[in-house]
């Protein structure tokens, strides 16, 4: 990926937010979402992201998917505050001034006055390329949902269209004992230089942080082995999904790290599932050294079990 690439999700990760209540509220990253989601369902194919109301219901749902304590699903406050993130301008209406003025502390105009007084929201161009494109922007949505709401996963995926089907309990993940964890996943991200094997993505923060996760193939608690040659980089959606079975690397002639195969039960009318699918035949993005490739027996194993669903 791009330095530009690294350069955005640095600066989504890191978005001016409120914390004079405790908590770090969770407007701005909502609206970014919501407007992933329009574009999603092909509802927004311009750099012109109008207040409609379509924006606000889906806005006020994934709100309610992951919002603490006293926080107003206001969507004014993000539309006009995320001016100060430097990468979103209020277009005004013909014959009216600007809205948005830096350092300014007055609170956010009313959502009637917006619209009256700004014709739409736009994006800086580099973002909105990435936007624009379905493989960076689901990489840009994931790198949101890890970083600001991890444990909403299910709720968000629920809301965003997704399906009920994939809304699924979290008791599949791996409980692990944290030191031989640590060094699992090290080694793991090591291999794979922090690349997703399945969409490619890669992040590594100045901080250290790493969006990607370590998987076992074979679940440490079916084959308690912890060798290289079992687990993969993955980012959290994809780990996700390979925890279901909806997704899986499989033994390949031509491929000897194998290639991804999905769950026929995913359904290409979902736009949530629809990304999944779209990773079928594709080859697993294998690790550089031919020695950590993953082994024929998990691949197998994870064949064999990609009809299973919980
Ligand atoms: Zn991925």
């Amino acid at each position: 990926m791009s330095a530009r690439w690294d350069n955005w999700l640095e600066r989504l990760y890191n978005l001016r937010r409120d914390k004079t209540s405790g908590h770090e509220r969770p407007h701005k990253p909502v609206l970014l979402l919501s407007i992933i989601d329009l574009i999603d369902r092909g509802r927004l194919a311009r750099n012109e992201v109008l207040l409609s109301d379509e924006l606000i219901v889906i806005f006020r749902g994934l709100f309610k998917a992951v919002c603490q304590a006293n926080d107003q699903p206001s969507i004014q406050n993000p539309f006009f505050h995320l001016s100060g993130d430097k990468f979103w301008e209020l277009v005004p209406v013909a014959g009216e001034t600007v809205i948005y003025r830096p350092g300014a502390t007055a609170g956010a105009p009313s959502v009637a006055e917006l619209r009256r007084r700004v014709a739409y929201g736009r994006f800086d161009d580099g973002l909105w390329a990435l936007l624009s494109d379905p493989v960076t922007r689901h990489q840009l949505r994931e790198a949101l949902i890890a970083r600001y709401f991890p444990e909403r996963r299910e709720q968000i995926a629920a809301v965003l269209g997704a399906g009920a089907r994939l809304a699924q309990p979290d008791a599949l993940r791996e409980e692990l004992p944290p030191g031989r964890d640590a060094a699992f996943r090290w080694t793991i991200l090591e291999i794979y230089d922090f690349t997703c094997a399945a969409c490619g993505i890669r992040l590594v923060l100045h901080s250290g942080l790493s969006l990607v996760e370590a998987a076992h193939i074979i679940p440490f608690s079916v084959a308690w082995n912890d060798r290289p040659t079992n687990g993969l980089a993955l980012c959290p959606n994809h780990h996700w999904a390979m925890d279901r079975h909806l997704i899986a690397p499989c033994p390949d002639d031509r491929h000897r790290g194998g290639v991804w195969r999905v769950n026929r039960q995913l359904d290409d009318r979902l736009h949530g599932q629809r990304d999944l699918i779209l990773l079928s035949g594709r080859p697993v993005i294998p690790p550089h050294d031919k020695e950590f490739y993953p082994a024929e027996e998990g691949l197998r194993w994870r064949e064999e079990h990609l009809t299973t669903v919980y």
